[in-house]
């Protein structure tokens, strides 16, 4: 009976050791608040008012020199312009969802510094939680030190990707840019290019999908960050058929430019403008607190050198099929279909193009890119061009570029 009640006693202990940890597993912090305080000689903080406690992390990164600060998943409730005004050693901030379960806060840097300080105070009157991190001005000696001994290894996404051999119907891939801690371009009435080209994928994607015909999938479902890389290794993990980012672009100098532009990848890019456009894509990954690895070794390789060129062919196959059915319901711009270096369109063996759907520095385009009719002609027009590239035929006489491994011979008709 006494060691019954020992037990007893023992469990509500253990109980009660456990509950902080199951609360803290619960739904997401809500951020309602993000202030910046202080000068650029000595220290400035960055203070988030939260619904409950979150744990995080800070280390920082050189070349632009920022901050990142890691946390657990946090449902940014805050303004359009919030991060967005220069205050003391802070040039800049975005957020966002990083990962499944982590949000992350990068901090673009005026001068660099190291943190100095993390705390977290309940406020009395509400019970609100006020995470605050310091940055302190440091030499750019120190600073280096700093990057050098932080090491932020991404966590990296594992999908578990059922085998799909029995379903013959072609994969396409639909890559929604940016997301999560990086918004891509910013229009001037504070909406990001991330929730347009997502909200496009999502009805592209749906559009797809209803004919029956294609498999679909898309390297991001909701707003989170993907570095680059790993919306190649999805495309290409997956085999798919058929790889389309979605973008749109801004030229804030120009509000007059307008137009669709189609993208596939070339080492060598059509003009300088589309290779600065390329430069702006690819740092995304930067923009977000990692780094874009360097183009995998393999590229090299002469064997996938030639399927490489073999899938550029059919990528720029799609491209041309594309523009053909997109000219009749969007404005394209004047060059319509360009080459240049991104790295999402790089997969060997996927044939892969990037659209730039329009500008979100131009008005006329920023009121379309809105628009849900013209989001569904243009969906619509997409789907014919994917219908054409396919070719109506079957998936297994489909013109099919050599896959990595080649496990299915090709069957002729
Ligand atoms: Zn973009």
């Amino acid at each position: 009976m006494l060691a019954l009640a020992r037990l007893a006693l023992v469990l509500v202990f253990l109980m009660a050791l456990a509950s902080p940890v199951a609360l803290a597993q619960g739904p997401a912090a809500v951020a309602i608040a993000a202030e910046i305080g202080g000068g650029l000689n000595g220290t400035t903080k960055l203070t988030l008012t939260l619904s409950k406690s979150v744990e995080a992390r800070a280390f920082v990164m050189e070349r632009p020199d920022r901050v990142v600060i890691d946390l657990a998943e946090v449902n940014f409730q805050l303004g359009p312009e919030t991060g967005r005004k220069r205050e003391g050693l802070v040039a800049s901030f975005r957020y966002g969802l990083f990962a499944p379960g982590r949000s992350r806060i990068v901090v673009d840097l005026a001068h660099p510094a190291t943190v100095a300080k993390i705390e977290t105070v309940t406020r009395a009157k509400d019970g609100a939680v006020l995470l605050s991190i310091e940055f302190q001005r440091a030499e750019r000696d120190a600073f280096r030190r700093a990057a050098v001994a932080s090491d932020p290894a991404p966590a990296a996404r594992k999908d578990a990707s059922v085998p799909e051999a029995a379903d013959k119907r072609p994969l396409i891939m639909i890559d929604a840019g940016h997301g999560g801690t990086d918004p891509g371009a910013i229009a001037s009435t504070g909406i990001f290019e991330k929730d347009i080209v997502f909200g496009f994928a999502r009805a592209l994607a749906s559009r797809l999908e209803s004919s029956g015909r294609y498999r679909v999938r898309m390297t991001r479902d909701r707003d989170v960050f993907v570095p680059l890389s790993e919306r190649v290794r999805l495309a290409r993990e997956a085999n798919a058929d058929l790889f389309v980012s979605i973008h749109a672009d801004s030229i804030s100098s120009a509000p007059q430019v307008r137009g669709a532009t189609i993208y596939t990848g070339s080492e060598r890019a059509t003009d300088s403008e589309s290779a600065k456009l390329a430069d702006r894509e690819n740092k995304a990954d930067a923009a977000a607190g990692t780094e874009t690895k360097a183009a995998p070794p393999e590229v090299a390789d002469i064997l996938q050198e030639l399927t490489l060129r073999e899938t550029r062919g059919f990528s720029s196959g799609f491209a041309k099929g594309l523009m053909a059915h997109l000219s009749p319901v969007i404005e394209m711009s004047p060059k319509p279909h360009r080459e240049a270096g991104f790295v999402v369109l790089r997969s060997p063996d996927v044939p892969s193009v990037l659209v730039e759907l329009g500008y979100l520095s131009s008005k006329r385009d920023l009121d379309l890119l809105q628009s849900e009719t013209w989001r569904a002609e243009v969906t619509g027009g997409m789907a014919k061009a994917v219908d054409a590239f396919f070719g109506n035929r079957t998936s297994l006489t489909r013109p099919e570029p050599p896959k990595r491994s080649a496990a299915v011979a090709p069957v002729s008709p």
